[in-house]
């Protein structure tokens, strides 16, 4: 028996890296994953993957950041599926390479719509899904930034803070409930989000920029988006059943620095 076999579970923003990755350890460890992105091919190709692997998929457009297409996820999935058993909610924006003094005011409302009022939006509606149930597990991404402060990403910085505050403000209110609640906190991963912020700081240069990111953790390289996949499986399912207000990082020891 795998981790997740019989479970039933959606990842937003699973049609690109991070996500990508975690839905196909997700299918592969036994659940039926329903795909959600704002991006309709990426997602369609996570599908794609997914059955090529003989896993179990199923696509589902939806921009986290409006309540309708939040609870159009949530039915759908129950529509295919009949069931939710696991919600990870993955989707986000890093916004430009700024410090708060520069910030615009469109970019960081931008962002904090993706990345703390997604994340949001959809733990309310799964948890309205859930508690009646008195059983689920939800997972956030949040990550190191969410943890410590970074130059540069004053939004990013910021909402992933956010995310880890609500992740722990979530799992207190609804453990006696049946609710675990956690949150990844992923260091420096190679996802088609850092090639594109590499690119913004300095145009050609990624693999300098990846080589001192990685540099920068005592494991001396990036993290591949699926080792975040291989910790996002396990926080949702009943291995971790004692498991919950989690901030997990992985991150090569960044962190432990
Ligand atoms: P990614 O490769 O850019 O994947 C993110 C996916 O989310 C993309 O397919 C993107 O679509 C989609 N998306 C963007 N806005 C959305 C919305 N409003 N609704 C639904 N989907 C949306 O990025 P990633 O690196 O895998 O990041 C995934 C998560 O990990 C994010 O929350 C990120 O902050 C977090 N994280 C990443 C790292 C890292 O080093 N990579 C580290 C710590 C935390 P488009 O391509 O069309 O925008």
């Amino acid at each position: 028996m795998s981790l997740l076999t019989n479970k039933v579970g959606f990842v937003t923003g699973s049609g690109s890296g991070i996500g990508r990755e975690s839905a196909r350890v997700m299918a592969r460890e036994g659940a039926a994953v329903v795909v959600s992105d704002i991006n309709v091919e990426g997602g369609k190709e996570t599908v794609e993957m997914i059955r090529g692997e003989g896993g179990e998929a199923f696509f589902i457009a939806a921009d986290v950041s409006r309540e309708s297409e939040i609870h159009g996820l949530i039915e759908g999935t129950l529509g295919q599926y009949g069931r939710l058993d696991f919600a990870y909610n993955n989707a986000g924006i890093a916004g430009p390479t700024k410090g708060v003094a520069d910030y615009p005011l469109d970019e960081f409302d931008k962002v904090v719509a993706v990345n703390l009022r997604g994340v949001f939006l959809a733990m309310q509606a799964e948890l309205a899904h859930m508690l009646p149930l008195g059983r689920g597990a939800i997972l956030n991404t949040s990550s190191t930034f969410g943890l410590v402060g970074y130059p540069g990403c004053a939004a990013y910085v910021a909402t992933k803070h956010a995310v880890a505050g609500l992740t722990r403000a979530a799992a207190i209110e609804n453990s006696a409930a049946g609710i675990r609640v956690n949150a990844v906190c992923p260091g420096a991963i190679a996802t088609p989000m850092v090639d594109e912020m590499a690119d913004e700081i300095s145009p050609g240069a990624r693999q300098p920029i990846f080589d001192a990111l990685g540099a920068a953790a005592p494991m001396g390289r990036m993290g591949r988006p699926q080792e975040i996949g291989e910790a996002a499986a396990w926080l949702v399912s009943d291995a971790a059943s004692f498991v919950t207000g989690l901030t997990m990082t992985v991150d090569g020891g960044w962190t432990a620095q």
